[in-house]
């Protein structure tokens, strides 16, 4: 190790970091093709709405000013929205941020957060680097109906009294699996009052399975619950890095304190509310990927893979040949999907839904590389 490794703070030392989804660009220079599409980071393909778009471009006049940091406006309106008091919102720069800053709040050494097993990849780093323990809890069987997922049983078992945070994303990526409300209600209702459980909702718009909780409705009933939700997915804005969080006043106040005075910028404010009144451009986006979905898993259903039921913008696909393979193979046709060997699920693809002619290309792609 050389002397400034040595230096590196002791829970960051080992950390591996968070290998995103390859950019379209990097592709096209290192195979040197054109025309290649992106399905692998669950980005709307149809874009941000024609609103968020008008609002970005009137907010660009006053890019020398400094964003609101208490982002008033959009606080106020996302709190119209949930029907909840301005003073539980706490806005991220993307729902990411909302995570470290949940991590950075809580959690330290001596104490402890869990999560699932193919569980998002972020909650085990923003653990790890706090110096916390974090727990992972054992998922579902690959042959229960909801594979993979997150079993909120096993969750509640792993809680101890040095528990800060407890990690829910429903629906999960990468497997797509959800809970449903009965499950969720009895987990958040067996944690102590010294475990938050954190419910990311990042596919929530996209969401049309039968007892699907809406768990920003649950605040008052569960002082210790942290609903996160984003702009990134469904409000296709991941590129100006916005999300909120909702939360028990005393939760958001202590994120406010590890929070950056000015964590969300100014375009992302605007565009964020523009988008959050824009419901026709989201049910527009929603019924896209619907039809896309079934799109993609009727034309798979004639391909030798399995492809797992999905709550959200993607679709877990076990393609039954080694990942990296399988990955190749589609980059070198210009489609990037997302290899899940370091979720240690060794033949598995994550594959975002596309626009129908992308979803054509994926198809086409997938059935040449198994061929
Ligand atoms: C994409 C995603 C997020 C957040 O993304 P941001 O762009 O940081 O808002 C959070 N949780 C899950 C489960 C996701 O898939």
């Amino acid at each position: 190790m050389s002397d400034l490794k040595s230096l590196i703070a002791p829970p960051v030392r080992n950390l591996a970091p968070y290998v995103p989804g390859k950019p379209l660009s990097e592709l096209e220079r290192e195979y040197g093709i054109t025309d290649s599409i992106k399905l692998a980071s669950n980005e709307n393909p149809l874009g941000p709405g024609s609103a968020a778009l008008a609002a970005i471009k009137r907010a660009s006049e006053e890019l020398r000013l400094y964003p609101d940091g208490n982002g008033f406006d959009l606080r106020q309106a996302i709190a119209k929205h949930h029907g909840c008091a301005m003073e539980c919102v706490t806005l991220g720069n993307g729902s990411n941020d909302l995570l470290v800053l949940m991590a950075e709040a809580f959690l330290g050494p001596d104490t402890e957060a869990v999560f699932s097993q193919y569980c998002f990849a972020i909650y085990p780093l923003v653990v790890q680097a706090t110096g916390a323990r974090g727990i992972a809890a054992s998922a579902f069987s690959p042959d229960h109906e909801m594979a993979f997922g997150h079993d909120p049983a096993a969750m509640a078992r792993c809680v101890t009294d040095k528990t800060r945070i407890v990690f829910v994303a429903n629906p999960n990526n990468p497997t797509g699996s959800w809970i449903t409300e009965q499950p969720l209600r009895a987990l958040l209702r067996s944690l102590p009052p010294t475990t938050l459980a954190l419910v990311d909702e990042a596919y929530f718009e996209y969401v049309a399975v039968p007892d699907y909780p809406d768990t920003s409705g649950w605040l008052s009933e569960f002082p210790n619950l942290v609903v996160t939700r984003t702009f990134s997915k469904a409000h296709a804005l991941a590129g100006l890095r916005i999300g909120y969080a909702l939360s028990h006043p005393d939760v958001a106040d202590a994120l406010n304190r590890v929070r950056q005075p000015f964590n969300v910028n100014s375009l992302g404010l605007v565009a964020a509310q523009a988008s959050l009144g824009d419901r026709a451009h989201i049910a527009h986006s929603v019924e896209s990927n619907r039809s896309g979905m079934l799109q993609i898993t009727q034309a798979l259903a004639r391909l030798p893979v399995r492809v797992f039921p999905s709550a959200g913008n993607f679709l877990l696909v076990d393609c039954r040949k080694p990942a990296a393979q399988v990955y190749e193979g589609l980059l070198r046709l210009g489609v990037i999907v997302r290899p899940l060997t370091g979720y240690g699920l060794a033949t598995h693809q994550r594959i975002t839904i596309g626009t129908a002619q992308q979803n054509e290309r994926l198809i086409d792609a997938l059935g040449a590389v198994l061929r």
